[in-house]
């Protein structure tokens, strides 16, 4: 049967509809059992969730845990943590919600079997540094997936969701989601009362560093493909502060985390010459972004900052100098364990350039950007807040719900709230979930309909790049090149490029301006034209075709996003040449999207940035 045949479509109705069995997903799904036993709760994933998502490999820290059994931290220390680090722009409401619950997840996963280490002295976890705990984690995302599993009434994986389905009269209401199996190309139409999308955020959106045979070497995972932002924001879902994309400061090539060999193993970060370039650059970095520098921990963009500034005068490479903190062997023992855990690349990068990082010092390099909401930063989805806690504009309907009826959202999802991390992911997930169950249980009765006919259309549009390829290969002469369609590839290197040359990249030294934003808004706009003829030779290529349409709306909201913000935020981040520094009178707010599907237009604006905590 023909996969665009009207005969193979599974329909498939729930209550709730979670989409993406990552750490926001899973959470979900057990936290709307435990309040719906009597709901249907469906979970659709694009890959396995025995190991989908991020950081489906595994990790060597859980990196948000308060430790208020202990009265180590309180929720509100974390909010001003948060702040600081993204330079006083996040949404505290929400923040604040995460952390006072974020501690009884991480009891929940080890009750379920994880690891935690344990301070042999005080019998407490093992802090990695003042909010991470260090995890035996080869095995974590196993261990979550099986309590959604357990959870759900049903889980679809293989399941690539392409769109959302909105209610045939309630034109702001969601009704249920679209997508079709990567295996044998069955459509799915999911009927729902409420969607919790969690759905991931994005790498390779940015050229990467690694290229030709390294491609697939990314900080972020490669097959987190911005699905989050690119289901949502096509429903005309307000969108914030999509301009603040994230970059990291890893090994080089392997791209290793440095978490644990800095905070846990106190090793120093210098240039090449030795020097502890951070301190030598603090007047300078003051200059630019006045008090925020004197935030302690220093935000993550400005250490960023100094880092390239350091670079760029000479004084690279950057090393970090493991060799004179592993003077014992279970110094030795964590620091590979930390590899082994979550990036066991790195172990191989340092095994074939002959470094022993007892003898050397290894080098540091800054990643190309990524776009998320649950790490050092905070794009995604204007939430409605907590209704006990979030200042009156910051609620609307139910906590979590986006701006679209119905729509739910969880990690990487959900903007203005960074530093979720895994567990806060899920505890995200976890409030999500209950949220939507109380939302189902009131919307009584009055379940949204599907529009046959946009569901018609939809079924051409998704298997459309099969029939190009089918047609169009004909055309072909000689190699592969053809007249009248791309592949998905050529399609993601032109979008990595237009990105990494106009919008702040690598090649740029992460700087952009207003010209050169427009120039690359000129290009994007003829890529999205472009779309419409994606040539796909089989499902992996589908799949990879509807992945570059999240990439590419994904990357059309960062680039607007990025052309309002007037200032430059978070330096070390991304830079605007023609806004050089920091604004706090006109631009302390967040910056905010809502596209409108009927007439194609994109609506930007400020929302205000309250402050609940002192
Ligand atoms: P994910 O966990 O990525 O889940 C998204 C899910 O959606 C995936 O299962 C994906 O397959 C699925 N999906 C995507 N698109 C579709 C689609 N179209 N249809 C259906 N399914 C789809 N946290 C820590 O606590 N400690 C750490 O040390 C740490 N290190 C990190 C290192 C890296 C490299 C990264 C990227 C993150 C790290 N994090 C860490 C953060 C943590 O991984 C994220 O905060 C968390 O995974 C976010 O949860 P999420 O549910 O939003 O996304």
């Amino acid at each position: 049967m023909s996969q665009r045949s009207s005969k193979n479509i599974k329909f498939v109705d729930a209550d709730i509809l979670v989409i993406g069995g990552g750490f926001g997903g899973c959470g979900a799904t057990y936290e709307s059992r435990y309040w719906g036993r009597d709901l249907k709760i469906v979970l659709v994933e694009k890959a396995n969730i025995e190991r989908s998502g991020a950081v489906s490999h595994g990790l060597s820290a859980i990196n948000c845990y308060m430790g208020m059994q202990w009265g180590e931290n309180q929720p509100a220390d974390f909010v001003r943590y948060a702040r600081g680090d993204l330079m006083g722009l996040v949404r505290e409401d929400l923040i604040f919600d995460i952390a006072r619950h974020v501690d009884s997840t991480v009891h929940k996963f080890e009750e379920w079997g994880l690891p935690i280490m344990k301070d042999p002295k005080t019998g407490r976890y093992l802090r990695e540094g003042k909010w991470q705990v260090m995890i035996h984690g080869e095995s974590y995302k196993p261990i979550i997936a099986e309590a959604a599993r357990k959870s759900a009434s049903e889980v679809y994986n293989r399941i690539m969701v392409t769109h959302l389905l909105m209610d045939k009269t309630r034109p702001n209401r969601v009704a249920g989601a679209l997508g079709f199996n990567v295996r044998d190309g069955q459509l799915h139409v999911f009927r729902a009362k409420a969607v919790i999308v969690a759905a991931g955020g994005a790498s390779h959106v940015f050229r990467p560093r690694s290229v030709g045979e390294g491609a697939g070497k990314t900080w972020y995972a490669p097959w987190s493909s911005a699905s989050a932002y690119g289901l949502v924001l096509r429903t005309g879902a307000k969108m914030i502060q999509m301009e603040n994309r994230i970059v990291l400061a890893r090994f080089k090539d392997g791209y290793g985390p440095v978490g644990a060999w800095s905070l846990l193993l106190k090793a120093q970060t210098t240039n090449a010459y030795g020097e502890n370039y951070e301190a030598a650059r603090l007047d300078e970095i003051k200059s630019l972004v006045g008090k925020y520098a004197e935030t302690t921990p220093l935000p993550t963009c400005l250490r960023n900052h100094a880092m390239l500034q350091e670079v760029k005068a000479g004084n690279g490479p950057i090393y970090m100098q493991t060799q004179q903190v592993l003077d014992t062997k279970e110094k030795e023992n964590t620091g590979w364990e930390d590899f082994l855990d979550m990036t066991v690349g790195q172990a191989v990068v340092w095994a074939s350039q002959n470094i022993d990082p007892k003898e050397k010092p290894s080098e540091l390099t800054t990643s190309e950007p990524y776009v998320m909401g649950s790490h050092a930063t905070c794009s995604g989805a204007w939430a409605s807040g907590p209704e006990d806690c979030a200042p009156a504009d910051y609620q609307w309907g139910y906590n979590r719900m986006t701006t679209v009826e119905g729509l739910f959202g969880a990690g990487d999802t959900i903007g203005g709230s960074a530093h979720k991390f895994s567990s806060g992911s899920f505890t995200e997930g976890r409030i999500a979930g209950k949220s939507a169950v109380k939302y189902v249980r009131e919307l009584a009765g009055n379940p949204p309909q599907v529009d046959e006919a946009q569901l018609t259309m939809l079924q051409q549009e998704i298997f459309k790049p099969l029939e190009n390829f089918e047609i169009g290969r004909n055309e072909i002469v000689a190699g592969s090149v053809a007249p009248s369609y791309i592949s998905p590839l050529q399609g993601l290197q032109r979008l990595e490029k237009i990105m990494d040359e106009y919008v702040g990249g690598i090649s740029t030294f992460y700087m952009t301006s207003e010209p050169m934003l427009n120039r690359g808004l000129e290009l994007l706009t003829m890529l999205k034209e472009d779309l419409d003829h994606i040539g796909a030779e089989d499902l992996h290529q589908l799949q990879r075709a509807w992945e570059l349409h999240h990439r590419v709306w994904t990357a059309e909201a960062v680039l607007r996003h990025t052309l309002y913000r007037q200032e430059t935020r978070w330096p070390g981040y991304y830079y605007r040449g023609d806004f050089p520094k920091l604004d706090d009178a006109d631009w302390h707010a967040f910056t905010a999207s809502q596209y409108d599907v009927k007439t194609g237009e994109w609506t930007m604006s400020k929302l205000p940035v309250h402050h609940i905590i002192e």
